[in-house]
């Protein structure tokens, strides 16, 4: 079976490639453009591997989307390559909206274009955010698939968008899709400029630890491990169309997020002074939503599915990568 993920060199995608390389009788093919948020270390020694290949495709180009596509004839794309930092957004809209929209339609159209010389079986993962539905409150029922998209950022739009065009071309050109839609990951190989490795960097650098607003926005945590595993599973659907939400139910304001890294910095590796000092609150995120998180039964019904990290099992795992890795977070945030 052939396989081709785009931006598999990012945070999630190298999780992917690296979950995927341990089935059998499985072609991978990556493309990614090499932005900053590409990460080749991260599969480091896979490189060699006979049945991994990587090409540096920048997905707004057409011509070269359209060229891996007719001359790879994957079964399966998964489709991770996203400009994907909301304050990134926040600053500069326009490369969002290309990439993560006009990208998305070039992949597509390429299928559409060569869909006759696809395996049968062909399918397409588009891997989507929670962030497309918009903001919770705190008493309301969480995000099921059927939800309303009301997306609050440049970036949550955009993905918005590029789900709304693979559910277009799946009804109109009858491209077999599934559209997932998960919460936010963590775990090794994050860039630093998210809230986790940025934390665990600030702290152990004796920086400040900055917190929008009053810290009080909850996100639902899964470990990227287990959101590579939902995405191999869900890709086996034998349906025309499916959207799945995936998530751990593991909701946490920020602030305790934060707290927790510190205390367990400051009992691993105790200072002259508590970790929790160097905590700032800093003026919020524009349009910052207040809460997402996602009702992930029909994934578990559907698959048998349930994470396997539990969120301060997986945070100490991950903190832990993180003061071995300390050189290569700090050469990833002076990039
Ligand atoms: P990332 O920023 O770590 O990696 C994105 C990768 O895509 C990078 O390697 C980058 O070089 C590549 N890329 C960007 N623009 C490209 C282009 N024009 N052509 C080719 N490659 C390009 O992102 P991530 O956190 O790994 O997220 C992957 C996907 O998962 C995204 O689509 C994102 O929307 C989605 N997602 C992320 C989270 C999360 O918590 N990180 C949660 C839910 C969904």
């Amino acid at each position: 079976m052939r396989i081709l993920i785009t931006g598999g060199l990012g945070f999630i995608g190298s999780a992917l490639i690296r979950e995927l390389l341990n089935h059998a009788n499985l072609e991978i093919m990556n493309i990614d453009k090499c932005s900053y948020a590409s990460m080749p270390e991260a599969l480091e020694g896979k490189e060699n591997q006979e049945n991994y290949k990587f090409e540096k495709i920048d997905i707004t180009n057409s011509h070269d989307v359209n060229k891996i596509i007719s001359t790879f004839k994957p079964n399966k794309i998964f489709h991770l390559a996203a400009e994907s930092h909301v304050d990134r957004s926040i600053d500069g809209p326009e490369d969002f909206l290309q990439t993560n929209i006009m990208g998305t339609f070039n992949i597509l159209e390429a299928v559409r274009n060569n869909l006759s010389n696809l395996p049968a079986d062909f399918i397409f993962i588009h891997v989507s955010t929670d962030e497309v539905y918009g903001s919770l409150q705190m008493d309301e029922p969480l995000f099921v698939e059927s939800s309303e998209y009301k997306p609050n950022s440049p970036y949550s739009a955009s993905k918005a968008s590029s789900d709304l065009l693979v559910r277009a071309w799946n009804k109109t050109y009858g491209i077999r899709s599934v559209i997932t839609n998960c919460s936010n990951n963590y775990g090794p190989w994050q860039n630093p400029e998210k809230l986790i490795p940025k934390t665990i960097m600030n702290a152990l650098t004796e920086n400040h630890i900055p917190i929008y607003g009053k810290g009080i926005n909850i996100r639902d945590w899964l470990h990227v491990t287990d959101h590579a595993n939902a995405l191999i599973e869900v890709s086996k659907t034998t349906q025309n169309f499916i959207k799945y939400n995936i998530g751990a139910n593991q909701e946490m304001t920020n602030i305790d997020l934060v707290k927790l890294i510190c205390n367990y910095l400051d009992e691993k590796m105790p200072g002259s002074s508590s970790y929790l000092d160097l905590i700032t609150y800093v003026e919020d995120r524009l349009g910052h939503d207040l809460r997402y998180a996602v009702n992930a039964s029909k994934l578990a019904f559907d698959f048998n599915y349930q994470p396997n990290f539990l969120l301060t099992e997986g945070i100490i795992n991950t903190i832990d990568w993180y003061i071995d890795n300390l050189e290569w977070v700090k050469s990833k945030a002076t990039n």
